[in-house]
């Protein structure tokens, strides 16, 4: 499969046309009903049998499901709720943009699908294409998780690929950050504070849920200054605070909402524990009653070092020593990306494709309602996917 890379240039332009179609309708969060739809046609018409998972989740596997080998290939699919403000010709009208360049990732999954499938008597074993709903969420892997995505055929592997639209690297390029914890886990919350409204001008008729607000967002900022050793890093940041509506009434309850990262498991899991704690025993000081309520949330991103070598050797065979750049440690953004609770489970890596490079005068960052990513790398990404898959089971099975 050495001359994948001019076998996918054979397919760019039917990669571009994929891309172009999804982008022109983005949509948002878990229920992808048009995007869903069309990728399955793709698939289908590839001859692949798609499998549901939840709403929008679908999969297909290439090769021998009995082979006792299989490597995961992901793609999201959610697009952000924002309004292009691009002069593209197939821009989006409907009030969602694909800013952070999913259209292109699910896109480039299909094009390894088309090359993987043509190769199908070869594969030694098996690959698993995942197209994943809601990863700007943070849900949607954990619900493909939850419905089986990493079972039947077990998953031994996982690889996914993000475009990064804003790089110092040339357009076309591979990078990957490094083998470790690559990126920030992140989790978002809402405390819900429930008191007993009353006339302000008589407190001691109710209880006031601001009074115990306020000294739950003092008691949080405890955490991270008394309870986390200095050269561990974690940010914890309440965002809102909501309460009232006029001068002269004490009200019934009172919300915030913040956010949570870190680069390690075991601390994430002791904050995500204090905040529960101080929330509950701070409000309870204070006569009110309250709770927290976690949505979705995600792991440090932690690339296996094993695979990590495996693949980064896989595509220099592919695109030569200098198609691919290794960041290092230095480069570990406090971002966070939901494939982290895939490979919280299963050996596995995140690798970049450089699709605007600041040299080449991208200056618009990823999520911004301007940005212009570069398609015609495409082809360069679905080789990479679709080799990467083959090359790992070629050395893995048997
Ligand atoms: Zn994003
Ligand atoms: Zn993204």
């Amino acid at each position: 499969m050495k001359n994948l890379l001019e076998e996918a240039k054979k397919i760019q332009e039917e990669l571009v046309a994929c891309r172009r179609k999804i982008h022109q309708y983005p949509e948002i969060g878990e229920n992808l009903p048009q995007t869903k739809k069309f990728v399955r046609e793709k698939l289908v018409q590839m001859g692949y049998q798609p499998q549901e998972f939840g709403d929008s989740g679908l999969a297909a596997l290439a090769g021998d499901p009995e082979s006792g080998r299989c490597i995961l290939l992901r793609a999201d699919m959610d697009a952000l709720p924002m309004r292009e403000e691009t002069e593209l010709p197939f821009r989006s009208e409907n009030g969602n943009m694909h800013a952070c360049g999913h259209d292109m990732h699910t896109a480039m999954l299909l094009g390894a699908a088309s090359l993987l499938k043509s190769h199908e008597s070869e594969l030694p074993g098996c690959v698993k294409l995942m197209f994943q709903p809601a990863e700007e969420t943070f849900t949607g892997a954990a619900m493909m998780i939850r419905e089986g995505i990493l079972e039947n055929p077990k998953v031994d592997a996982a690889v996914t690929m993000h475009g990064d639209g804003m790089s110092e690297y040339d357009t076309g390029k591979m990078t990957m950050i490094t083998e470790g914890v690559a990126m920030a886990s992140c989790d978002s919350y809402r405390i819900e504070i429930e008191g007993v409204g009353t006339h302000g001008a008589f407190p001691n008729q109710g209880v006031d849920p601001i009074m115990a607000g306020m000294n739950i967002y003092n008691a949080l900022q405890e955490i991270i200054t008394r309870e986390i050793k200095a050269s561990d890093v974690a940010v914890l940041t309440q965002g809102t605070f909501h309460a009232g509506t006029a001068a002269n009434i004490i009200p019934d309850t009172a919300y915030m909402e913040g956010t949570l990262r870190t680069f390690d498991k075991e601390i994430r899991k002791y904050i995500r524990q204090r905040v529960e704690e101080i929330t509950m025993s701070v409000a309870a000081a204070f006569r009110a009653e309250a709770r927290c309520i976690w949505n979705g949330g995600c792991q440090p991103l932690y690339n296996d070092p094993e695979v990590f070598e495996d693949v980064s050797g896989y595509i220099r065979e592919l695109l030569g020593q200098e198609g691919l750049v290794i960041e290092g440690e230095e480069a570990v953004p406090f971002s966070s990306e939901d494939f982290s609770n895939i490979l919280d489970l299963v050996p596995g890596i995140q690798m970049f494709l450089v699709t605007g490079s600041m040299k080449a005068g991208a200056d618009v960052p990823m999520h911004n309602p301007k940005i212009v990513f570069d398609e015609s790398v495409m082809y360069i990404g679905a080789a990479v996917l679709a080799y990467v898959a083959s090359r790992w089971l070629e050395e893995h099975c048997r």
